[in-house]
């Protein structure tokens, strides 16, 4: 069994907690006990689990996981602090808002021989595994991703990074990218923000991803891929899954945390995670050009 605690007591906290109290019966999730969460807040207990300090959880034996659930921009300290006291850990994405820091993270948790998983829910989704059936065995000619969205609170970075699950959606779909051109409209007036940027595939086809926030902008993803034999113009429909994205994630982490996942496995999401994360920086530097 692996004890853990939740670090950051927003929406996402608390449904790490949800999941580690009733994991699904029969999956790996059941190796891992809630036994703590942190908070800048002081709290009651939260679904009956108590608030405990970073200094006791970083310390406690029993504690051997920690969940990162804070806004983006703190990931990178906390990760820290946990790797260094040799704690497994799980980040919410991003895990860093640089390339260089995410490297460090990784040396860091193979120096300490511990696990570190960023979570990645939007590969989980019915609607990504339709969309991915969909593309397999297709040639690319062009596409285009529009993401929209409300404003996001302060904390969360660059919109690359914030938005680094819709560049982890076309990394999947059509390999490695690289960024050409980007930019970014802002009306900091009223929270509106529009990023724009080129990336090419291997193959040199163009691939444009818009990632645009604004008061009362619909959550949606628009797609335009055109294929050598037909285009893909909308998401196909999927039912919603009958196990919750986050509790698949932690089964995923609970069979890592197992040895249940191959080193091929995990060195592939590993570079995916990372050539991700470089793109993100590209394309904050581009827009700062
Ligand atoms: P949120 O704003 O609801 O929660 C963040 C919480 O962390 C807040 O309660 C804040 O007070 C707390 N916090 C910040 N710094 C802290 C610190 N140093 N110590 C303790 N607590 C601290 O945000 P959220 O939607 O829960 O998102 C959290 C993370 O999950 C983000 O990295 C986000 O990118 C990722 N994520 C969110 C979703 C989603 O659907 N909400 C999906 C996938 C990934």
């Amino acid at each position: 069994m692996f004890g853990a605690v939740v670090v950051g007591i927003g929406r996402v906290g608390l449904v790490r907690i949800r999941d580690m109290l009733a994991p699904l019966p029969g999956s790996s999730a059941e190796n891992i006990t809630v036994k703590g969460f942190i908070s800048r807040r002081s709290l009651d207990t939260q679904q009956g689990v108590p608030q405990i300090s970073v200094e006791e959880a970083v310390n406690r034996e029993d504690i051997q996981v920690a969940f990162i659930c804070t806004e983006n921009v703190s990931h990178e300290d906390s990760i820290r602090a946990f790797l260094h006291a040799g704690k497994h850990v799980c980040v919410e994405y991003p895990m860093a808002m640089s390339y260089k820091a995410a490297v460090e993270l990784w040396d860091l948790a193979q120096e300490k021989g511990v696990i570190l998983h960023e979570e990645h829910i939007e590969l989980l989704t019915e609607e990504y595994k339709e969309l991915k059936r969909a593309v397999e065995g297709k040639t690319l000619q062009e596409g285009t991703l529009h993401f929209t969205g409300e404003v996001l609170k302060t904390g969360f970075g660059f919109p690359a990074f914030s938005g680094i699950a819709r560049l982890t959606w076309l990394v999947e779909l059509f390999g490695k990218l690289s960024a050409t051109a980007a930019t970014l409209e802002e009306d900091s007036g009223n929270g509106y923000s529009k990023l724009t940027a080129k990336l090419l595939t291997s193959d040199n086809r163009l691939l444009t991803w818009i990632e645009e926030r604004g008061p009362g902008c619909p959550r949606a993803k628009n797609i335009n891929f055109q294929f050598d034999s037909c285009s893909l113009t909308k998401i196909p429909p999927a039912p919603a899954g009958a196990v919750g994205l986050f509790m698949q994630d932690l089964i995923h982490f609970s069979a890592k945390l197992s040895q249940q996942v191959s080193p091929e496995e995990l060195q592939r999401e590993k570079l995916r995670i990372l050539h991700c994360l470089e793109l993100a920086e590209r394309i904050q530097l581009l827009c700062q050009h």
